[in-house]
């Protein structure tokens, strides 16, 4: 089945852990001067493991 990442931008603090904890490069951190948050650029390659989900300090990414 496909899954959904869902990153509530807002809540994110920009850590940048799930973008290290992910083995398949789904996720890369955005900065647009004024914050840094997560944004999804290979969602295709996302296999569901949910490591980010696990990771996250702020419960800012979901895996549905
Ligand atoms: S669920 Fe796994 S593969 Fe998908 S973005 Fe998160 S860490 Fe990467
Ligand atoms: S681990 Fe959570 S807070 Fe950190 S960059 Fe990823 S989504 Fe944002």
């Amino acid at each position: 089945m496909k899954k959904e990442i869902v990153i509530f931008t807002f809540d994110c603090i920009g850590c940048g852990k799930c973008v290290r904890r992910c083995p398949h490069h789904v996720l890369k951190l955005v900065d647009n001067g004024m914050c840094r948050f997560v944004n999804v650029v290979n969602e295709d390659a996302c296999t569901g493991c949910g490591r980010c989900q696990e990771i996250c300090p702020v419960k800012a990414i979901k895996i549905k």
